[in-house]
């Protein structure tokens, strides 16, 4: 729970150094329209402290909530009138177009990960109590059991958006779902006129065009040790999403346990990252490719992003800073990096 409370405070900090204030939309009511004043709302969904920072048009900002909580009803895992709850409680069944449309889209980023993401890890998160915050360590034999059930190849969705699972297999979009609401409210938003814009999905943040001045929108890098930032991103008309170890964790006989689980052992992804952050134009691809990457470790993830061409990311591991080559002039070192070499990669 506490880390949870961090984690809130340390993506609303991260607000904050975007901004350095703004100001509060009541105090703009009377030049409502013009494109430079910003207007922002905090919502409280997908288990996360949300702010959306929208300049120029105060309206769309009910409707942006709504749609988030409108999505939310449908991927919860736990609320009982969910789409994800129906499927997982009786191994199938018809869903909405927004779930169909999310299904399918964290399918292929299943199966173009090679199961390092794997939508059908559900039954060992919640073995591990990250669902319910009763966290326990599961023996070897139960994790076993609950592996056998692990296999997004056996999820099915056909083209009247009906979903069929394995018996006893459950499904948890968490992974991509924040992802692919924050390109949806970037689609909304743009619909509607918006050409600047910044959404910060707990910690995965999503910007429209540059700022109203002209430059790019500085976004933080939070340090995975917990202390502040470990690096800022200039950026336009992107996503930056981040997986790390130390958002949702809990620690025994002083071992870190955290929310991140490797689909091959069923244990949390033990690797040398302490986290990836995935830079794009797609929030859901990068979202979904952000756990990916996490659980590959570096030697695989390096080789996945060369493969690549719709992403560029940012790798912290106990050794220091990787970027990747297009961010080289775009990313620079804060805090307890700031003196530190980042290395870049080049693709050959
Ligand atoms: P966060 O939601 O904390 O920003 P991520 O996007 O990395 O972080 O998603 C982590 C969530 O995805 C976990 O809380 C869990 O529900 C689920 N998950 C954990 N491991 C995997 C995995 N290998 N593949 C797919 N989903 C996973
Ligand atoms: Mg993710």
């Amino acid at each position: 729970m506490i880390n949870r409370i961090f984690c809130l405070i340390a993506s609303i900090c991260l607000v904050l150094l975007m901004f350095n204030g703004c100001s509060n939309s009541s105090e703009n009511s009377e030049n409502k329209r013009t494109s430079t004043d910003p207007y922002s709302s905090t919502v409280y969904a997908m288990d996360t402290v949300m702010e959306l920072t929208v300049y120029g048009n105060e309206d769309i900002l009910e409707k942006s909530e709504d749609l988030i909580y409108e999505l939310e009803s449908k991927f919860s895992v736990t609320d009982t009138e969910s789409d994800i709850y129906n499927i997982n409680h009786n191994s199938g069944g018809a869903v909405s177009p927004d779930t169909d449309e999310l299904l399918k889209l964290a399918l292929t980023l299943c199966e173009r990960s090679e199961g390092a993401l794997d939508i059908s890890i559900y039954p060992v998160v919640q073995a591990w109590g990250f669902t319910s915050g009763e966290n326990r360590i599961p023996s070897e034999a139960e994790l076993e059991e609950l592996l056998r059930l692990v296999d997004y190849r056996a999820v099915s969705v056909d083209e009247n958006n009906n979903v069929t699972l394995a018996p006893g297999m459950e499904i948890d979009l968490g992974s991509v779902a924040k992802g692919y609401t924050g390109n949806r409210l970037v689609e909304l938003l743009s619909e509607n006129g918006v050409t600047n814009a910044v959404l910060n999905l707990g910690g995965n943040v999503h910007v429209i065009g540059s700022k109203p001045n002209g430059e790019a929108w500085k976004v933080a890098v939070t340090d995975p040790s917990g202390e502040g930032y470990a690096g800022m991103l200039k950026v336009v008309d992107k996503a930056v999403i981040t997986s790390g170890g130390y958002e949702r964790f809990f620690e025994q006989d002083g071992v870190r346990y955290h929310h991140i689980i490797d689909p091959t052992t069923g244990y949390p992804a033990n690797n040398d990252f302490l986290s990836v952050t995935v830079i794009g134009s797609n929030g859901a691809v990068c979202d979904a490719l952000s756990t990916a990457l996490f659980v590959m470790g570096p030697d695989r993830a390096t080789e996945f992003w060369k493969k690549s061409d719709d992403f560029e990311a940012i790798f912290i591991t106990s050794e220091g800073i990787s970027i990747t080559e297009g961010l080289e002039g775009v990313f620079s070192p804060l805090g307890n990096y700031q003196n530190e070499k980042v290395t870049v990669l080049y693709r050959d």
